[in-house]
């Protein structure tokens, strides 16, 4: 009589214990629907007629026509560099130097092509050297660089190598063209953030394909790209994209078809 008690007290202790883990079970599979996602809806946008082209949402910067979109980086006078033949040209002239967007940017999708001439010179970082700097912070300002270099056939320090965030971040890949023929970049730069009190919240973010290539892929960036020492950040706000005059003898590297998308 006792054993069977127990047996029933026992029975007893296992269904309250085993009442609340049914009780947890869904009452209904689960379905394809739950999670489906019908917000927000992306913004149209209608691609170019090659991928190359500007789509329907970017800002022109340069069409081959002129540089209305485009200031000297100085003083902020208009643009010293030369258009012909639908491509924009650095100026070898005196006092000629960076150029940089009138307007300003944060984060966005950025296309720039590029050419080093057939006839370059020199070696090393004194070759077809010239730079898209993805925030020009201040002409006192190192900023931050994506380098443009020959480096097809020319060697040089891995990290200021053509598609490296200048002395930060080695390229993943050399995908080079000959000089002589075009090059692209496509980016994808995130603007590092700054609170109140200039110290950084949160850091800049670069992605790259050069020629097609990802050469960067979601680097994270230690600060402005300098030349000599250590980078660190400090803080701006928007900032103007700017085109490096790096002021070589040999003849000066070109540029055309520059659009760029904002982005959030
Ligand atoms: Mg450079």
């Amino acid at each position: 009589m006792r054993t069977h008690l127990l047996k029933l007290l026992a029975l007893v202790v296992a269904a309250a214990f085993a009442a609340p883990l049914f009780a947890q079970q869904p009452s209904a599979a689960p379905k394809p629907e739950d999670t489906e996602v019908y917000e927000p809806v992306p913004p149209v946008v209608t691609p170019g007629a090659t991928n190359e082209a500007p789509p329907s949402d970017a800002i022109v910067l340069f069409d081959g026509k002129n540089l209305d979109e485009w200031v000297s980086a100085q003083d902020h006078s208009p643009a010293p560099w030369l258009v012909h033949d639908g491509v924009m040209t650095v100026s070898k002239a005196p006092g000629s130097g960076n150029i940089e967007t009138k307007r300003k940017f944060t984060n966005y999708q950025l296309h720039v092509e590029w050419r080093i001439p057939e006839s370059i010179t020199g070696s090393g970082q004194a070759r077809g050297n010239s730079g898209v700097f993805l925030a020009s912070t201040g002409p006192g300002d190192a900023g931050y660089e994506l380098q443009v270099l020959d480096n097809y056939n020319n060697k040089t320090y891995t990290n200021g190598q053509a598609g490296s965030i200048y002395k930060q971040a080695v390229p993943l890949a050399n995908p080079n063209r000959k000089p002589g023929e075009w090059q692209t970049y496509d980016i994808a730069w995130t603007a590092p953030v700054f609170n109140a009190d200039g110290s950084l919240k949160s850091p800049a973010f670069v992605t790259v394909f050069f020629n097609g290539i990802l050469v960067q892929n979601h680097f994270e960036l230690w600060g402005e790209t300098r030349y000599i020492g250590k980078p660190f950040y400090k803080k701006f706000d928007s900032a103007p994209i700017k085109l490096q005059a790096h002021g070589d003898k040999s003849e000066p590297i070109s540029f055309r078809n520059i659009w760029v998308r904002e982005l959030k």
